[in-house]
């Protein structure tokens, strides 16, 4: 099982890595503040969270006097764990809770949908997955392999078939059995935006209709390795639906874990999870301290 320290490290190496010895010793001179610049963009934390964290720790220098490339990296980190979104723990104490999962295919939607689902029945919590995303067979089926390996019921429905009516079943089955939680996948891409926003509309508004203040959580899992891309499909998303936290999946096959700050400042949206790895267990709970030490050493 992989941490979170060790889920950065390729990050580490090939930026944060840089800005650690360059803020290793001596004193701050202009070049000190162009070359962190540069290396933040390069590391994949976005230009306008780069300029403006270069910024106010520019007028923290000036303001409290700071000299030593030492004392500067200490305030850099005092910045990033500021501007690294905050843990929250999901919102699950409901008769039945149910978590809405989106994403684009590919991003690891439903590995992190069987990690999530895992945790929460280890957690002694009674789990279904409903396969949401009925355009894809590979989908379905794949919701099915984890079910059987986790242990959790799959409630789907035949392949082209209608998403509402696979939910809606859902939760007459989750009423039925006990069920305390119901995961639901849904599509990764639809042929328009027009199209997605309807679609997840129409699953949110037959769960709201039956479930009492539900949807409980919506997550948008998002792909690390694809940075600042990342965010701007975060906003598609947002624009399509409430989202009300973020899995970072696969942070440990990227270098472009700088993308968690740029969610921090520009997104307002709490990271619940990253995926550390691609087994059921390598799914961590974020944690901005161990974050920020894993950037920039503890
Ligand atoms: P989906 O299309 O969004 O449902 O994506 P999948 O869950 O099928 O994941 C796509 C690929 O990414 C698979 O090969 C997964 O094993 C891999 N993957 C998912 N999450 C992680 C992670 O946290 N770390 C690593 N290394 N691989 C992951």
């Amino acid at each position: 099982m992989k941490d979170i320290f060790e889920s950065l490290r390729k990050t580490r190496k090939a930026v944060f890595g840089q800005i650690v010895g360059l803020l290793g010793a001596g004193d701050v001179t202009e070049e000190t503040w162009e070359d962190l610049e540069a290396l933040l963009i390069q590391g994949d934390v976005g230009v306008e969270t780069s300029l403006a964290l270069v910024e106010r720790l520019r007028q923290r220098a000036h303001d409290e006097g700071i000299h030593s490339a030492v004392a500067l990296r200490e305030a850099l980190q005092q910045e990033v764990l500021a501007l690294l979104p905050e843990a929250k723990p999901l919102n699950l104490d409901w008769p039945l809770a149910v978590i809405l999962v989106v994403g684009v295919n590919g991003s690891g939607k439903t590995t992190s949908i069987a990690k999530l689902a895992h945790r929460l029945k280890d957690e002694g919590r009674s789990v279904m997955l409903v396969a949401g995303d009925t355009f894809r067979a590979a989908a379905i089926d794949q919701l099915h392999i984890w079910g059987e390996r986790i242990g959790v019921p799959v409630v789907s429905g035949e392949e082209g078939g209608d998403p509402g009516a696979v939910v809606y079943d859902a939760v007459q089955a989750a009423k039925s059995r006990g069920v305390d939680t119901l995961i639901i996948d849904t599509a990764g891409r639809l042929h328009t935006q027009h199209n997605l926003m309807a679609e997840l509309e129409k699953l949110r508004r037959i769960i709201t209709t039956r479930v009492a203040w539900g949807p409980h959580e919506t997550l948008l899992v998002l792909d690390a390795s694809t940075g600042q891309n990342g965010l701007a499909q975060a906003r598609k998303f947002m624009e399509a639906v409430k989202i009300s936290g973020i899995a970072l999946a696969k942070l440990d096959g990227s270098a472009k874990g700088g993308m968690a700050l740029a969610i921090g400042d520009q997104l307002d949206l709490p990271i619940h999870f990253v995926g550390t790895g691609e087994s059921l267990e390598d799914f961590a709970t974020f944690d901005r301290e161990a974050f920020v030490a894993g950037l920039l050493g503890a």
